[in-house]
């Protein structure tokens, strides 16, 4: 029995025509739900009987979002060359001039241009590269509420709260625990504003990952003998601009930034 490997091994099977008829925006997005096994293969209505019985059901286990990341990112590319860039700037909170649309990512200047080449201020792992091409194509565009709520409330949460509390909360909390200098970094080199304290904790920032996508990072200091914590919050239109999945991801990326930034800086085990 076969297995599909990457999204790529889903994609190569499909007729790459976007018609939509599987309800996902793009072939691409619908063969990255095959291989997550959200999807049958034979939800798109336009594979013939023979590649459905060869394929159908191939998913043998549970892919990681790691698993052909590279791939991934090069066929967001290629869609990406698909869209028009002006539309996506005005809807997703970017600028379009001189066939590139730039869009500030935690502050800094990201640029997409016409041919699908990215070009940035900081580096970009995929992590944070995937989530950030599927929102500027697939974002909604809704303008930020004010209304913060944690991961596990958000549609399709609960059942990647563990996830996220272990790949994104836990290890941000362990960099804030023992390099002090974490929330400075944050204001001063990534654009993050400094609110009032919210949910009673000693420290509440905002940054923005994306230009509609804003987080608020709260964090609990030790105190008598309690263990220190921290929690992130997201706008509820995150739903509609960004989706639960790339969002997780971008977290993800994130805090891997902020674990080398520490580790450059000589804290031992963030
Ligand atoms: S129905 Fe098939 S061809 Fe149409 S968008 Fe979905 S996957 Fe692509």
């Amino acid at each position: 029995m076969s297995s599909f490997k990457t999204v790529m091994d889903v994609f190569k099977l499909l007729d790459k025509s976007n018609c939509r008829a599987c309800n996902e925006k793009t072939c691409l997005a619908f063969a990255a739900a095959v291989f997550q096994g959200k999807r049958p293969l034979s939800d798109c209505p336009r594979l013939d009987a023979e590649t459905l019985r060869q394929y159908d059901g191939f998913v043998e286990k549970k892919p990681t979002i790691s698993d052909g990341m590279d791939d991934f990112v090069a066929q967001l590319k290629k869609q990406i060359r698909q869209i028009d860039l002006a539309e996506a700037a005005r809807r997703v909170g970017g600028v379009f001039a001189n066939g590139r649309l730039t869009l500030k990512v935690m502050g800094k200047d990201f640029h997409i241009y016409s041919d699908g080449k990215m070009a940035s201020e900081i580096h970009v792992n995929p992590w944070v590269a995937i989530p950030l091409l599927i929102y500027v194509m697939e974002s909604a565009g809704l303008p930020v509420s004010g209304e913060w709520v944690p991961f596990r409330e958000l549609k399709n949460g609960a059942e990647r709260n563990g996830l996220f509390v272990q790949r994104c909360e836990q290890p941000l909390k362990k960099v804030a625990d023992t390099y002090t200098n974490l929330f400075e970094d944050m204001v001063h080199l990534f654009n993050g504003q400094r609110v009032e304290n919210l949910y009673e904790a000693d420290i509440s920032i905002v940054l923005y990952p994306l230009p509609l996508v804003p987080i608020l990072i709260c964090y609990w200091k030790p105190d008598e003998g309690l263990e220190s914590s921290l929690n992130i919050f997201f706008d509820r239109t995150v739903e509609k601009n960004l989706g639960v999945d790339p969002l997780y991801s971008i977290i993800a990326g994130i805090v891997q930034m902020f674990e080398k930034i520490s580790l450059r800086h000589g804290v031992p085990g963030a």
